[in-house]
């Protein structure tokens, strides 16, 4: 098995040439590296081999790693994204480690978000994560949801809303999954159009299997988690 420092550098070229063919920079894409299940000295690792952005699906894994690492050295550029479906009451530990929170996915949590931030008096990074499936297990706005909630969203104070997230559904070919990417693009837009108050920069789309057709639509944010730290040990 490559390396870690194989593994970022392939995915950073990987990231670089797909940017090239939209004729955009590599420095408008952000990669988070996906540390879910990853050890804290391989985080430690990634982050001495230049990855600054990590993601984490859980509030309870993100403050045991936090706090090992700490112990292991500063890590001043860090910052912490979590992408995980949150619940009401992780909130408060959530927004306290977290530097954004890309997985806001309801009014109600994006008020108990405001809330616990105006707390802290914090004003919080948040993206809000987007389903295009209307499958009720997964979470997410459905778009005709946020067009209706974006002006009240926006009204939050302790909210910096950066944009928009969405996870792909599994198994889709190219085609689809271009066209889930380009309608995350599109609610962009309208989003921008309606409540043009509201910094909409952030797309984050794309992960290990799909990242590079995510550039081309126009990501600027890829999660990335097995194509950096090799398969997890459970799914
Ligand atoms: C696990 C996870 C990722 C990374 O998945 P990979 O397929 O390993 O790249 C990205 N986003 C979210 C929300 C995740 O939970």
């Amino acid at each position: 098995m490559p390396d870690l420092l194989e593994r970022l550098q392939d995915v950073r070229l990987r990231v670089a040439r797909a940017a090239e063919r939209a004729h955009r920079l590599p420095s408008q894409v952000q990669v988070v590296a996906v540390s879910k299940t990853v050890g804290a000295e391989m985080v430690m690792e990634a982050y001495r081999l230049g990855q600054t952005h990590f993601g984490e699906n859980r509030t309870q894994e993100l403050r045991d790693k936090t706090r090992v690492l700490a112990n292991m050295g500063p890590m001043p550029d860090a910052c912490w994204h979590l992408v995980g479906h949150l619940q009401s009451n992780k909130v408060k530990p959530a927004v306290e480690l977290s530097d954004i929170i890309e997985s806001v996915d309801s009014v109600r949590l994006a008020e108990l978000v405001d809330l616990r931030a105006g707390e802290l008096g914090r004003k919080l990074p948040v993206l809000l994560q987007v389903d295009f499936t209307a499958e009720p297990q997964r979470s997410g706005f459905v778009p005709e949801e946020l067009l209706s909630a974006a002006e009240g969203l926006a009204s939050l104070g302790n909210l910096a809303i950066q944009g928009l997230m969405t996870i792909a559904p599994l198994g889709l070919d190219e085609d689809e999954l271009r066209r889930v990417f380009r309608s995350l693009v599109g609610l962009r837009d309208l989003l921008a159009g309606r409540c043009p108050r509201v910094d909409w920069r952030h797309l984050s789309m794309g992960m290990t299997d799909d990242f590079e057709i995510a550039i081309e639509e126009g990501s600027t944010i890829v999660r990335i988690g097995r194509a950096i730290f090799g398969e997890r040990p459970y799914p």
